[in-house]
């Protein structure tokens, strides 16, 4: 039977792996309803020309007559700009891959909930916006959420149905960055290159910086415990340079439970692709006697204080998780662009919050999504203001 999708966010790094999958899928298994990118005209006509979905959206909407131009006499629509988008994402569906990065990605992964299929998400900023909302909505849509990050999705693979009451803690595994090694001095110094050199996985530019700061991992531990409704304190971090354990369950009788794999996007994709089945994929098969070993760490939080101030952020509430993204969405887009080094990241995104805090723009629990994507607004301005010298 023919599955309808849409992929969110197509022509990044998770939306291509994607559509890699469903062209290697026996054809006739996937239709196409909607792909979507943010400027990229170029890639998402070829992508549209390639894949036929009904309907492709550039999301940026000075694109809108290029996009068409484009794709004239395919007979794909087009449509441009965030409105667009978020209706494209409603449409009717089975599935939906939520794909773009940031939290620019929250209201269409919110119109596709609203279908009451599946949400592939790989948009972690969702659940660390608005956690409650997406997971509530789910519920009340009789949607199902499953989870793309490689840890959870693990995870997610490792919860014995109906075992979830007796889980004890959750472990997520970090590749470590490309800095595990380096001195906090010499990580004064690091280039935009440097940082974007991930030792394991081939990723989007803004998940890469996150990666090298370890903010990846705060916002992982955040979006563990919205999606698992687990506290922070069952929630651990193991640093495991092979990336080949992706995300571990101990359970009160003191079993572990783990899911392995090539660190290849893939494989987890296709888990949510096929679901509740399992699907083939080009992924190389693990050859345990050819790693012959795998090695554990404990994090170092002083090293890499994102950490550190991720969880805070999550025992503060929603308004703090939802600021944290967004100061660290523009701290990144600002290192990206050469304006400030590396170590200012994590500087300006608690910077940000502690001014927040004094001013109680953060609040513990939001009403819904337009609370969220408010104090985003707020964050972003505050940090922008810190950037060109004003205090907040
Ligand atoms: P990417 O930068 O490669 O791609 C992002 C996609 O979102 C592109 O299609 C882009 O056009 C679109 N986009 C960007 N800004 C937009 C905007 N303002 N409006 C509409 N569309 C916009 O990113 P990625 O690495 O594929 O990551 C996507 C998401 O998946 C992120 O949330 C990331 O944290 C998560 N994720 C990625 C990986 C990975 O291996 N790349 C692994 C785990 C989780
Ligand atoms: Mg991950």
């Amino acid at each position: 039977m023919s599955r309808r999708i849409s992929i969110l966010g197509a022509t990044g790094s998770v939306g291509t792996a994607t559509l890699d999958l469903v062209s290697r899928a026996e054809t006739g298994s996937f239709e196409l309803v909607a792909l979507t990118a943010h400027s990229n005209v170029a890639a998402l006509a070829g992508l549209a020309r390639r894949y036929r979905p009904e309907i492709a959206v550039i999301g940026d909407g000075a694109f809108a007559d290029e996009l068409k131009e484009a794709l004239a006499g395919t007979g794909i629509e087009t449509a441009a700009g965030p409105e667009a988008l978020i209706d494209a994402a409603a449409r009717p569906v089975d599935y939906t891959m939520a794909a773009i990065v940031g939290s620019a990605g929250l209201r269409p992964a919110a119109a596709a909930l609203q279908n009451g299929s599946i949400l592939a998400l790989a948009n972690k900023e969702c659940l660390v916006c608005a956690g409650d909302y997406f997971m509530d909505l789910a519920q009340q849509r009789g949607a199902r959420i499953l989870p793309v990050d490689s840890e959870h999705n693990a995870i997610f693979q490792a919860i014995y149905p109906g075992h979830d009451k007796h889980i004890r803690r959750i472990i997520l595994t970090a590749s470590g960055g490309p800095f595990r090694d380096w001195p906090v001095e010499k990580m004064k110094g690091v280039s935009r290159a440097d940082a974007l050199a991930h030792p394991v996985w081939s990723m989007g530019d803004k998940i890469s910086i996150d990666s090298a700061t370890l903010m990846n991992k705060g916002l992982e531990v955040i979006e563990a415990c919205r999606l698992f409704g687990l506290p922070s304190e069952q929630v651990d971090i193991v640093v495991h340079r092979q990336s080949v354990i992706h995300g571990l369950v101990e359970y009160i009788d003191g079993s572990v439970l783990a899911q392995l794999g090539s660190p290849d996007m893939r494989i987890p994709i296709a888990s949510t692709l096929a679901w509740p089945e399992r699907m083939e994929t080009p992924a190389q098969p693990l050859d345990l006697a050819a790693l012959s070993r795998l090695d554990f760490e404990a994090p170092d939080e002083t090293r890499f204080p994102a950490l550190r101030i991720a969880r805070d952020a999550l025992l503060a509430g929603e308004g703090a998780t939802a600021g944290l993204n967004a100061a660290n969405e523009v701290a990144v887009g600002a290192f990206l662009a050469d304006q400030i080094g590396f170590l200012d990241i994590p500087g300006l995104v608690a910077d940000c919050l502690e001014a927040m805090d004094r001013n109680a723009m953060l609040p513990k629990r939001f009403s819904g999504i337009e609370d969220a994507l408010e104090v985003d607004r707020l964050a972003r301005d505050i940090v922008a203001r810190r950037m060109s010298g004003i205090p907040a």
